[in-house]
């Protein structure tokens, strides 16, 4: 059945103005009802996301499965609080009177989801957007079709379909969507579209959160605990999804001297984690699609990174798999070094003196993500002061974007607006600022006629 996106944001919007949505119960009531999906359809997930991605159950289930629980779970234990009017202070230019900011919901929203966390990052976003109140269309990915379709199932089953929808389909689907007016737009992708999606919000005046990519840097420095570094790297890599995650290690900037030391660290934890050939190894993912498979094997193919290959580089179309693979010192002008590479290959590049790392990073666009890996403390408060980075993580990879308490989200050509947390709750209200006075301390100087004399009593 074709589409009617205007029909759809119609009876969504007659929901929220009937002011359902806005209620403390119903908002409870819909996150609740996300946390039995996960409770009761574990199986059917981690199946679609193999059907998807090939992801290993371990990942499914922490990554996609435990994540949605753990935010439905605070924002169940914290909802109460954020929807609390916050009061303000106020000054004698007011005075005699109070001031709060209230959390209202914005009204009708959208979000549009991607692949690589299909599960994940369409029903993180929501479950902000229901706790803030408001009524949601989601749009997740048709390249991860399995999930997609399961997504549509279960939320029309468990949830309340008034106010809750989701819409499946591709680029046609996603216009007609973006045709319509809603009151916030949340998309996660890249940024190409990433821009199809801000003219299409320009044109009603939709604010818009954009969760976008970039190539995330991770300095390794040499006075390190070798083996942990290794293993931190390896894990928010191809521990990742095979790499296809969007705060994944892009490439790697180390010192000349240090670098065959971690190269040999690295192959020596990949063979323990995948075995002696990784293509035989259940416990990563797979590519996407053939189209994707063909981006990464031509960043490999590339005439610039040929011979640099110092580990992996095999790969297999027929099952779309590309093994854990580490290209050393790549040129800066090679598209490995300039694309994201949103995939198992890791580019190691090498420096003079660790601190040149910077430099490097702040040559390129601002990445979603930053790492570095050092017991320097100098070098780690140059790393935050200097880098501008959606988030960073200091001896870790990955792991700041698991906390509730702090912002995911871009800066510059990797987006903007951030979520996860009461920061969810904050991407879908809107802060109402409500003063409130008595009518008395009615100062006559206020009111014309004016005279300089007035003047002196304001
Ligand atoms: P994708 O191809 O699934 O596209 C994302 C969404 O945009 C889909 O729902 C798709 O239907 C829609 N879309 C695609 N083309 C469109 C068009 N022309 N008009 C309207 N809608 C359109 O995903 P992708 O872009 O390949 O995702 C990968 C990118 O996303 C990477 O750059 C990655 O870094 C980034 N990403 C960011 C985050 C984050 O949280 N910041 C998370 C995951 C991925």
């Amino acid at each position: 059945m074709a589409l009617d996106a205007e029909a759809v944001v119609k009876e969504l919007r007659s929901t929220y103005t009937s002011g359902k949505t806005k209620t403390f119960e119903w908002r409870v009531s819909q996150l609740k009802a996300i946390l039995k999906i996960t409770a009761n359809h574990e199986k059917d997930i981690v199946k679609a996301l193999r059907s998807d991605l090939n992801k290993p159950e371990h990942e499914t289930f922490v990554h996609e499965i435990a994540a949605v629980s753990s935010e439905c779970d605070f924002a169940l234990k914290e909802l109460r609080g954020w929807m609390k009017p916050e009061k303000a202070k106020t000054t004698m230019t007011t005075y005699p009177s109070s001031a709060e900011i209230h959390s209202e919901p914005l009204g009708v929203v959208l979000n549009i989801s991607t692949w690589n966390y299909p599960f994940l990052l369409s029903l993180q976003p929501v479950v902000g957007a229901i706790a803030a109140g408001n009524a949601v269309v989601l749009k997740p990915s048709e390249l991860a079709p399995a999930t997609s379709a399961l997504l549509s199932k279960l939320l029309s089953q468990y949830m309340d379909t008034s106010a809750v929808r989701v819409v499946e389909g591709a680029v046609p689907e996603t216009t007609a969507l973006l045709d319509q007016k809603w009151d916030k737009i949340f998309y996660t992708g890249n940024g190409k579209v990433g821009r199809v999606i801000a003219a299409a919000a320009a044109k009603h005046l939709t604010p818009l959160v954009l969760e976008l990519g970039g190539k995330c840097p991770a300095i390794v420095d040499s006075n390190i605990n070798l083996k942990v570094a290794v293993r931190r790297i390896i894990s928010g890599k191809w521990g990742c999804n095979s790499g296809q995650t969007c705060v994944s290690p892009d490439y790697i900037i180390t010192t000349k001297a240090f670098s065959a030391q971690l190269v040999d660290g690295l192959t020596s934890e990949l063979k323990k984690f995948y075995g002696k050939d990784p293509m035989q190894s259940n416990d990563f993912s797979s590519i996407i699609n053939s189209r994707h498979f063909d981006r990464l094997t031509s960043l490999l193919d590339d005439e610039k990174v040929s011979g640099k290959v110092v580990f992996g580089g095999q790969r297999d179309k027929s099952n779309l798999k590309i093994v854990p693979t580490i290209v050393l010192n790549p040129p800066d002008d090679s598209l490995i070094m300039n694309d994201e590479i949103f995939g198992p290959l890791l580019p190691i590049i090498t420096v003079n003196k660790v601190e040149d790392g910077i430099g490097k990073i702040n040559a390129k666009e601002k990445p979603l993500a930053a790492y570095l890996f050092t017991n320097d403390k100098k070098l780690q408060k140059e790393f935050i002061r200097d880098v501008s980075a959606g988030s960073m993580a200091i001896n870790e990879t990955t792991l700041q974007i698991a906390e509730h308490s702090m912002p995911f989200g871009g800066v510059g050509e990797s987006g903007f607006g951030a979520y996860h947390g009461k920061f969810s709750f904050e991407a879908f209200s809107h802060k109402k600022a409500v003063l409130t006075r008595s009518f008395a301390g009615d100062v006559e100087a206020r009111y014309p006629p004016y005279s300089p004399g007035k003047l002196q009593f304001l």
